[in-house]
């Protein structure tokens, strides 16, 4: 039988794969969907036009440089075209970082838990996990993680804001780390929640990337510029870092809608970033009320929170479901909830102070 199959990496066996969060039932009484960290606003009429736009020249390929973009991105970030660099989401970029620096016999280090792509796109690589755990705050654990370094190590992911805690590093905390880990090792710092922190106490990876050679920044359209659908992230980094993302890149992988959508957004910044306001509202409303409640809430710098629940984490997220709400479990660990519109987060909260009172 064997020889009839394609042999296929041994480090796929046992993968897990990458669980979406869970979409909107459509017999079920469920109708807002909390489970994915999007911007629950729809698109801008004029990103929308741009998209329509660019579809009518669908059946050619994009431009493969996302030239336009770059040049966008530049000087909005501040930083040299040269350092830029696009790919299919921030995951797409942060697997060609992956491709570009890890494989079998060397190691990759991460907090956990943090966001799930990472042991996802480690494995694919061939490349071993190092999962250092948070600490009791829900904090990155940064002393443990420059402890975890080894003359294997060769990819760090730091991700600030955390997914699913929303906890964020403090600028001196996390130049500290810096100035602990070797030169030669690459630390991504994924700041895909970036525009919705309003701590000024928070690092922020474009300031600290610029005399750090090994120093790489994710950001996203996804969350803040609500293009999750369309798929286009991009990397800030020096340009060895820049240029082999460049080679690993998958061949036209950003859709012209994309590049012209994420374009049209930049262009669109002040009335997104007016969204982001009210998301960030919302959060601290949100966020007070269940500590109200009783709750202990990590500070959250996302458009998120976590709720940690344990062994109750599944009875809570079938309870939301119920209420109308879809939450993300963690079997066991907790729950992640988008902050969505005003009425899925009141239905939210509702749910929790209902279940609060049965713990
Ligand atoms: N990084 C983090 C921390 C995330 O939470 C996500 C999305 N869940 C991503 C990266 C990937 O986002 P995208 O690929 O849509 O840019």
């Amino acid at each position: 039988m064997s020889e009839n199959v394609p042999k296929l990496r041994a480090a796929l066996d046992d993968m897990p794969s990458y669980k979406p969060g869970k979409r909107n039932s459509s017999d079920g009484p469920a109708s807002y969907k909390l489970s994915s960290n999007e911007n629950p606003f729809p698109p801008l009429p004029g990103v929308l036009e741009s998209v329509t736009g660019a579809a009518a020249s669908f059946n050619r390929y994009p431009d493969m440089a996302c030239a336009d973009l770059l040049n966008e991105l530049s000087t909005r970030f501040d930083v040299p075209v040269e350092h830029l660099a696009t790919g299919t989401g921030s995951v797409g970029v942060a697997q060609q970082l992956l491709q570009a620096t890890a494989g079998p016999g060397d190691e990759v280090i991460y907090a956990w838990r943090s966001f799930e792509a990472y042991p996802i796109i480690t494995q694919i690589s061939g490349a071993t996990s190092v999962r250092v755990p948070l600490t009791a705050g829900e904090e990155h654990d940064l002393d443990a993680m420059a402890d975890a370094v080894t003359d294997r190590t060769r990819l760090i992911f730091v991700c600030t804001p955390n997914n699913p805690t929303g906890t964020a590093i403090p600028g001196p905390e996390l130049e500290r780390f810096l100035d602990r880990v070797p030169r030669d090792v690459l630390v991504v710092l994924d700041e895909a929640y970036r525009e919705f922190v309003r701590d000024d106490r928070v690092a922020d990876g474009l300031a600290l990337y610029r005399d750090r050679p090994n120093v790489c920044v994710l950001r996203t359209f996804s969350k803040a510029y609500g293009l999750a659908g369309l798929r286009v992230g991009f990397a800030v980094a020096h340009e060895p870092v820049a240029a082999a993302l460049r080679k690993t890149a998958v061949p036209f992988g950003v859709s012209q809608l994309a590049q012209d959508a994420a374009v049209a957004s930049l262009r669109s910044e002040d009335a997104l970033l007016q969204r982001v306001d009210a998301l960030v509202a919302e959060r601290t409303r949100v966020a007070a009320a269940l500590r109200d409640q009783g709750w202990t809430v990590p500070a959250t710098e996302a458009n998120f929170v976590w709720l940690r629940l344990g062994d109750r984490t599944t009875d809570f997220a079938g309870a939301c479901e119920r209420a109308g709400v879809v939450v993300r479990p963690f079997a066991g660990e907790g729950a992640r909830v988008t902050i969505g519109e005003p009425e899925a987060n009141d239905i939210f909260l509702e749910t929790a102070e209902t279940f609060r009172k049965t713990l």
